[in-house]
């Protein structure tokens, strides 16, 4: 669902970030869409509104939605692609499919698999490697069926 104006500043301003009608456009076209965006898909589509955008701008721009937290950035698969983008930052669990799609997982099913995750696993993971876990997110690599897609 995309966000209204009043919603995109009140989140900008929220994790203080100033709001420049950039800011705004890229914000809104991320999180209007559920496909995972690269960089250069966003950048397509904040062109159709204003034409004088940079793919600079837009890098910069990720970078800041990403370092206050309301965006994500997705790793490419197989070091092939370029990164994708997610305005959708709570844990939830993708797909990747064989064509390259990136698809949220329904948040039940997210929910479910990430609450089977085993504690004591990861604990004995931040024993041994003495490492503090953050964040574990889970990326499924599927391959696409011509019937599944009613998701
Ligand atoms: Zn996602």
């Amino acid at each position: 669902m995309t966000p209204s104006r009043e919603q995109i500043r009140d989140r900008l301003r929220e994790c203080n970030l100033r709001c420049t009608r950039q800011r705004e456009l890229v914000y809104r076209a991320l999180a209007s869409t559920t496909t995972h965006p690269t960089a250069e898909e966003l950048y397509s589509m904040v062109r159709r509104e204003d034409e004088g955008t940079s793919l600079a701008t837009i890098y910069n721009t990720l970078e800041a939605l990403t370092r206050v937290g309301l965006a994500s950035r997705i790793p490419s698969v197989a070091g092939g692609g370029a990164c994708r983008y997610d305005a959708c930052t709570g844990p939830h669990v993708h797909v990747v499919t064989d064509e390259g799609r990136v698809m949220d997982v329904p948040y039940d099913l997210s929910q479910r698999l990430l609450g089977h995750l085993p504690r004591e696993v990861l604990e004995e993971m931040e024993r041994r490697m003495g490492i503090a876990i953050e964040r574990v997110s889970v990326q499924v690599e599927a391959r696409a069926l011509h019937h599944a897609d009613a998701v």
